[in-house]
């Protein structure tokens, strides 16, 4: 039997309708939820990012400022318009997007977003709160994978073995710790990984976050193990695909999350939920 999918899309249309309820609610206490986009040049995947973002905020109640910039503005104008927007309070959250061209140090300017909000969960001060299980803002990309394996009665996962491929700050890294906070033994492999497939033929949850598709295949999944894809990649006709041969993954994973309709809407929707969460520890 072909595993069930794990709706990415659904599951964001649950989670975005309650967001909206509860921003309306702190609407009519006199808060309306912000979030302020900052876009520097002109990335064709990054305008698309950001317009998917300040839609999705629109839809559920979140007031979103877009502000964009041309390519050549200099690190210190950047720096500044942090500092504004950090004193700003109409504003819950402040979301730098990346990459920032070459003259710009993206570690400093994430760094300068107060922690209180960063909604993205880049900040060291967030990933330092998720090592030592403290309160902070998720990274939206693990958390809504998180969220996605809780849909499916996976929250406790005592017993489990998660394999994470792919180990960067903004994806890898915090899943394995997201993992091993619910209780999961975790193995997070990457390039230098020998036998990849001997590792995830182990897994009762494999999550994917390399940026190559096919990394996956049949071969290498244990029969109806977990499988969650966040690559986003273009195949040989110009689709977006995952990490994971899905078709083939299919007939041995017990769930998988497809591409397009998987992880990337949940991290949109996450976004939205620090975002609010932001506005409501401060009402
Ligand atoms: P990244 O920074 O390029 O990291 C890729 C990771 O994959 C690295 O740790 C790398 O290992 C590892 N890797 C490369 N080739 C491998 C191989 N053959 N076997 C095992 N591991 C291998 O990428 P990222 O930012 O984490 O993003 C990963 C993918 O997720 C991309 O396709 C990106 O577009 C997608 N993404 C999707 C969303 C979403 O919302 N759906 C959000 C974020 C990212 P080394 O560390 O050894 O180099």
């Amino acid at each position: 039997m072909p595993a069930q999918l794990i709706d990415g899309k659904a599951l964001s249309l649950r989670l975005r309708a309650d967001i909206a309820r509860r921003a309306a609610v702190l609407a009519k206490r006199g808060t309306t939820p912000g979030l302020a986009v900052i876009l520097v040049g002109d990335n064709p995947a990054s305008q698309v990012y950001v317009r998917n973002k300040v839609k999705a905020c629109e839809d559920a109640g979140i007031r979103s400022v877009l502000e964009r910039y041309d390519a050549d503005l200099t690190e210190a104008a950047l720096l500044a318009r942090v500092a504004a927007l950090n004193a700003d309070p109409t504003v819950h959250g402040i979301l730098v997007q990346l990459p920032l061209p070459a003259q710009i140090d993206s570690h400093k300017v994430i760094g300068a977003i107060s922690p209180a909000k960063d909604v993205d969960g880049f900040h060291v001060a967030s990933a330092g709160a998720l090592m030592v299980g403290a309160n902070g803002f998720k990274p939206c990309t693990p958390y809504g994978c998180m969220q996605m394996l809780a849909s499916i009665g996976m929250q406790d996962l005592r017993g489990k073995h998660a394999v994470v491929i792919g180990r960067s700050n903004i994806v890898g890294k915090p899943m394995a710790l997201m993992l091993l906070a619910a209780n999961a033994t975790v193995t997070v492999c990457h390039s230098g990984t020998a036998d990849l497939g001997a590792l995830t033929r182990q897994a009762d949850i494999v999550v994917a976050a390399v940026g190559k598709a096919g990394v996956l295949t049949a071969d290498m999944v244990k029969p109806g193990a977990v499988v969650i894809d966040v690559g986003m990649n273009r195949d040989a006709a110009g689709r977006l695909c995952g990490d994971v041969d899905f078709d083939g993954v299919r007939q041995v994973a017990g769930w998988i999350t497809p591409v397009p309709g998987g992880v990337g809407p949940m991290t949109i929707t996450m976004l939205l939920m620090n975002t609010l969460q932001s506005a409501e520890q401060r009402t």
